[in-house]
C-alpha cells in the first residue's frame, strides 16, 4: 500500500522554524523592507560620542546577544538587519577582543588571491545556507566605538582567523547592501535541514591553481 514519502528531519525543521519565528521579530528579513538591499550610509564622525549613537550600538549587542541565546550561534551582526541603514557592526568574538567587536565605516584596503569556499547562514535569510567564495582574508580600515581609527590585518593563518576575516566580510557586505544569497546560483541554496550539517560545516580552499 502506498503511503507518502515525508521530507527529511521534520522534527529538527520544526525546532528550527520556531526559533526563526523568534529572531524575526526584531532582526529584518529579506523582502520584507528594501534596507537590505541598499548601501547604508556612512557614520558621521561627529555623532560616534553622542547619546544617540552609543544607543543605537547598545541595541545591536542587545540584539546580537539575543540571537545568540535563541540560535545558540551567531557571529555578526550588522546595524541594517535591526532596521538602521547605517555603516556599522557588531562581531561576536571573546576569543580575541572583550567579547564584542564594533566596526565603524569599514573600508577594505587589500584582499587576498586565495579564496575560500564556506556555506554562509545569515540571520535575515533564515533557514537558507548559501555557499559562498570569498578571499580567505581581508585588511581594512575602520572605527572602533570610541571613534578612534583602527586597522584589522589579521591574517587566516589559523581556524579562527579564517572565520573572522569570513564573518566580516559578510558584514561588510550588508553595509553595501548585499546578502549572501545574492552570490551564488539560486540552485546552490541549501535549507538548513539537517542538525548537523551546519555544525560540521568546513572551509574549503578553491583556486588550487593560481598562477603565482
Ligand atoms: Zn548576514
Amino acid at each position: 500500500m502506498w503511503h507518502p514519502t515525508l521530507p527529511p528531519f521534520r522534527k529538527f525543521k520544526k525546532q528550527q522554524l520556531d526559533k526563526i519565528a523568534l529572531i524575526s521579530q526584531f532582526i529584518y528579513q529579506i523582502g520584507e523592507s528594501p534596507i537590505l538591499r541598499q548601501v547604508s550610509s556612512s557614520v558621521n564622525l561627529n555623532e560616534i560620542s553622542t547619546i544617540d549613537f552609543k544607543k543605537k550600538i547598545e541595541y545591536l549587542k542587545r540584539c546580537m546577544r539575543r540571537y545568540r541565546k535563541i540560535a545558540g550561534m551567531g557571529r555578526g551582526i550588522t546595524a541594517v538587519q535591526v532596521g538602521i541603514p547605517e555603516k556599522f557592526s557588531v562581531i561576536y568574538m571573546p576569543e580575541i577582543k572583550n567579547e564584542l567587536l564594533i566596526i565603524i565605516n569599514p573600508v577594505i584596503t587589500k584582499s587576498s588571491e586565495d579564496k575560500l569556499l564556506y556555506p554562509e547562514m545569515c540571520m535575515s535569510v533564515n533557514p537558507a545556507i548559501a555557499p559562498v567564495v570569498r578571499p580567505s582574508w581581508i585588511e581594512f580600515e575602520y572605527y572602533d566605538e570610541e571613534g578612534i581609527k583602527k586597522t584589522w590585518d589579521r591574517r587566516a593563518d589559523d581556524a579562527l582567523g579564517v572565520m573572522y576575516n569570513r564573518v566580516l566580510q559578510h558584514e561588510i557586505d550588508h553595509m553595501n547592501g548585499v546578502v549572501n544569497i545574492d552570490l551564488v546560483q539560486s540552485k546552490d541554496i541549501i535549507f538548513e535541514s539537517d542538525p548537523v550539517f551546519y555544525k560540521n560545516a568546513k572551509f574549503t580552499k578553491v583556486n588550487l591553481f593560481k598562477d603565482q
